[in-house]
């Protein structure tokens, strides 16, 4: 049986390849060996983060996994048959729920039936997507391809204590169109978040009024609501922690987000104009997709039929990484990279079929 090899230290040697590469062993039925698993992070090997997103993707595949352990360097994965149904994980730390998920999303696009999950865990932590950017622009871009899942916050999550309570319902497809978006439009308007927990009401408006006065400063429109949680809420976090998501809209369907995290010592009006910057900078780039969305999207356009076309500001290390590995595992799918400003992105995608559905 084939059984393809990974290199966990090549290109960017963080996480998300062996999240992508479990969740495209699991949609294809191709085992894989993963090693030198985050081999350039300082704190290389498996964390609780990405042993509950394995562990999520083998209960949903029935894997056969082999070296599934806190600080593993090497892994074997053997999917078996894909299932669906309703399942939780547990993180059992801060780590990200979000994270889980960007392995979980395409495995169960390619299940028989919807799947439900409940993951638990951190919901907004650096370095990774925060909840509301996954519902945000994530959520409505894959729609656009023809997968749709709803997600719901539960209870917020921060760093220390996690706990945090992230739902999400996958509808899969029967095959993933195509994602057209090669012009950027103008943009209608900008919305957010601004979003905190065990915190003064002040610290969500100085957030939302700092990246409001910066956006409309650049002529946007703008609309970014607060949600301010006080313990006794049911959503509100276990500790105290604070963020802010922002996302345009553009005349073509275009969505670009950006955010940033509070941190103890850090203004809250550095926050939100930490992300409103990073936001005027993505628009400015007239990329179609944020540099982020860049390298979570490419899975799915591999996966898809015809041809995905997107533009990113930045061409980042994330972005060739999930190209690279998309190639190993899925040998007919071609990409072409056209660097500039923005660099564009075409992918003939592979056309897998969901053989539950077809
Ligand atoms: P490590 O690198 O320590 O292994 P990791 O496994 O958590 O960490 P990475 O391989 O670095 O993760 O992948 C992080 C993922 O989170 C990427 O898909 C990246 O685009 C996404 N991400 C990081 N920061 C943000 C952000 N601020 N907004 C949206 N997405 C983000």
């Amino acid at each position: 049986m084939r059984i393809v090899e990974i290199d966990g230290s090549m290109l960017e040697g963080g996480g998300q390849i062996l999240r992508m590469s479990i969740a495209l062993s699991a949609v294809t039925g191709v085992p894989v060996r993963v090693y030198n698993i985050r081999a350039k992070r300082r704190d290389p090997g498996l964390k609780a983060q990405h042993m509950t997103a394995i562990r999520a993707v083998a209960t949903l595949v029935k894997a056969e996994v082999k070296g599934l352990a806190l600080r593993s360097r090497e892994l074997y994965f053997t999917p078996r048959t894909v299932s669906s149904g309703s399942f939780k994980f547990d993180v059992g730390t801060a780590g990200s729920t979000t994270l889980v998920l960007q392995s979980l999303l395409p495995t169960a696009a390619f299940a028989p039936s919807k799947v439900n999950v409940e993951v638990v865990g951190g919901t907004d932590n650096p370095l990774a997507p925060p909840v509301d950017y996954i519902g945000n622009v994530l959520r409505p871009i894959v729609a656009k391809m023809g997968f749709s899942f709803e997600m719901s916050v539960l209870r917020r999550g921060f760093y220390p204590r996690g706990g945090g309570i992230v739902r999400a319902s996958m509808k899969p497809v029967v095959q993933l169109s195509p994602l057209r978006l090669s012009e950027r439009g103008e943009v209608k308007v900008v919305r957010g978040i601004s979003y905190s927990s065990r915190l003064p009401e002040h610290i969500a408006r100085r957030m939302a009024d700092s990246a409001s006065k910066l956006l409309k400063s650049e002529g946007l429109d703008v609309d970014i609501k607060l949600e301010v949680l006080q313990p006794g809420h049911p959503k509100c976090a276990l500790n105290p922690g604070c963020g802010i998501v922002l996302w345009a809209e553009t005349t073509t369907g275009a969505i670009l987000g950006s955010d940033s995290l509070g941190e103890k010592g850090k203004p809250a009006e550095r926050v939100g104009e930490e992300a409103a910057q990073k936001l005027i900078e993505e628009l400015r780039s007239e990329a179609t997709v944020d540099s982020h969305a860049s390298d979570q999207l490419i899975v799915y356009m591999a996966l898809a039929s015809g041809e995905s076309t997107i533009k990113t500001s930045k061409l980042t290390m994330h972005t060739l990484t999930c190209i690279e590995l998309s190639k190993m595992l899925l040998p007919e799918v071609k990409f072409k990279v056209e660097e500039g400003k923005p660099t564009v992105i075409r992918c003939r995608g592979v056309g897998l079929r969901n053989r539950f559905l077809s």
